[in-house]
């Protein structure tokens, strides 16, 4: 596990040194080949500079900004060769994209982010602030850069990695069903998927990750990004829309413009609940909190007929947070105003628990089938420094990615869908704890305390009406 994966030829600039930015430098360190002295992390704060000093990494302590982003990151790159690796908040991601293609370096984010006022307080429309028109502005980029430099886009756990397991999930679904399959091309994929019979996928997410000390109220806390979880958990619940659905749900839109793979709901995603299933705990709550995978996957495993979408999955995610996260929430959902105080569990401070992150797939042959990363922070402490589980999934889905762009230095604009996931998978793999796959027989309507009234189809189990709890 102490390979050295790939080379990065010329400069190395990480933007953000946050929880993940923290996870991922000893990764790089261990697995990428480097000039020490061409790598910058951009990082305002100071309170981590220590680390920085004792990696010997130059610190560049200032924000980017839409004033000087361009300057800062020209004068990092004097050749024009390199990478930028944005794990910030705050930082235009389309913006980055752009430049790094006039500059000629490869560029990897984990998100699409927006300069700040997109998140809170803007003008804009609810259906102006979903991922739907962030995502169709840098796929309508990425045709103005065909075999320009690779820029991997929303490539950490989820978004990112969790596109690789789908693929494994279906190869495995294929295989237990006796369905033959040697998909190539994304129109193969497609259509195995549709063999296969899936009517939807969950981005089926289980936090267990406990502190030793009771989070104390009026503090936010979560086990990676505060802002992070805020800025999607407060934009609408989106999702990737399904050829099987029959009706919109309520406070549902469909977009009135691009391809229309996705719809949004008039809520907030972190108040959105959907009935879901992960191993260990078996059936739970999830929020269906907006995510690019929620969008690229029902995109990628569209079936077509001319201009007519014949097959489509609905995608999305099913997050159930750490306990202190669902608290936080809740806390802030009746106050109706954002906590004052934020904090992040580092892996010291968590005491059991870890990350179960997968696809669950649903409505196939067999049921439902959960497909996933099982990572305890205990394992994550033991293979890394600086992470609990959930950083370590998405550390180590970000130097996969890296890997993969080093390799392939000329892709133009990518999504993890459309990367190679069996040689990202082995970069990773020995950072997910088990990769376990668990079928159920579980479906939305099989479980309840009581009986009240509920809009059920129980002639379609899965129909997203079953799954979503108003
Ligand atoms: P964090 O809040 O811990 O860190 C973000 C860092 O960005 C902070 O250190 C902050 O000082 C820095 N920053 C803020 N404004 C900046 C600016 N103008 N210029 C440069 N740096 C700035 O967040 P994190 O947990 O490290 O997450 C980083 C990013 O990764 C977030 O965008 C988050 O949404 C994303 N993320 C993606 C996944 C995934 O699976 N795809 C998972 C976790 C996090």
């Amino acid at each position: 596990t102490q390979a050295v994966h790939a080379r990065i030829d010329g400069a190395l600039v990480m933007i953000g040194f946050g929880s993940i930015g923290r996870g991922t430098l000893p990764l790089i360190e261990r697995h990428i080949g480097f000039d020490r002295d061409r790598f910058t992390v951009i990082e305002p704060s100071g309170d981590f500079a220590h680390i920085l000093r004792d990696h010997g990494i130059r610190h560049l302590q200032c924000a980017l900004t839409p004033d000087n982003y361009a300057d800062v990151l020209r004068s990092l790159f004097p050749e024009g060769r390199g990478m930028i690796v944005n794990l910030s908040v705050d930082v235009d991601s389309i913006e980055l994209m752009k430049l790094a293609q006039e500059m000629g370096v490869q560029y990897l984010d984990t998100v699409v982010e927006p300069w700040p006022g997109f998140y809170f307080g803007s003008p804009l429309p609810n259906a102006d602030r979903t991922n739907y028109p962030l995502r169709e502005k840098v796929r309508a980029l990425g045709k103005a850069y065909v075999g320009g430099p690779t820029a991997v886009s929303c490539c950490g756990a989820n978004p990112g990695m969790v596109s690789w397991l789908l693929k494994e999930a279906l190869l495995r679904l294929a295989l237990d069903t006796g369905v033959a399959a040697n998909p190539v091309g994304r129109e193969d994929w497609a259509a195995l998927m549709q063999t296969l019979g899936v009517k939807g996928i969950h981005i089926a997410e289980r936090d267990t990750q406990v502190s030793a000390r009771a989070k104390p109220p009026g503090v936010f806390v979560n086990t990676w990004s505060v802002d992070g979880l805020l800025s999607e958990g407060y934009q609408p619940a989106e999702l990737g829309w399904g050829t099987h659905e029959k009706a919109l749900p309520p406070q549902g839109h469909a977009f009135d413009h691009g391809p229309g793979y996705a719809i949004w709901i008039d809520r907030p995603g972190a108040d959105t609940r959907v009935r879901s299933w992960c191993p260990d705990v078996g059936p739970q709550f999830g929020f269906v909190i907006t995510h690019n995978e929620a969008l690229s996957i029902p995109d990628y495993y569209t079936v077509w007929e001319g201009d007519r979408a014949v097959y489509r999955p609905t995608c999305h995610y099913a997050y159930h947070p750490s306990n202190d996260a669902i608290l936080s929430l809740h806390e802030i959902n009746g106050a109706g105003k954002l906590a004052e105080a934020q904090h992040i569990l580092t892996v010291d401070e968590i005491v059991a628990g870890g990350d179960d992150l997968g696809v669950l797939l649903y409505g196939h042959a067999k049921g439902a089938m959960w497909y996933g990363s099982r990572l305890s922070c205990d394992e994550a402490r033991r293979l890394a420094p600086y992470q609990n589980a959930t950083g370590m999934q998405v550390t180590s889905a970000v130097l996969a990615a890296m890997v993969w762009a080093a390799e392939n230095p000329r892709a133009g604009f990518v999504e993890a869908d459309e990367m190679d996931h069996v040689r990202c998978l082995d970069v990773q793999r020995p950072y997910l704890g088990r990769i376990e796959c668990h079928y159920t027989d579980w479906t939305p309507l099989s479980h309840r305390i009581n009986r009240f009234a509920e809009d059920r189809d129980e002639d379609d189990p899965w129909q997203f009406s079953n799954f979503l709890a108003v």
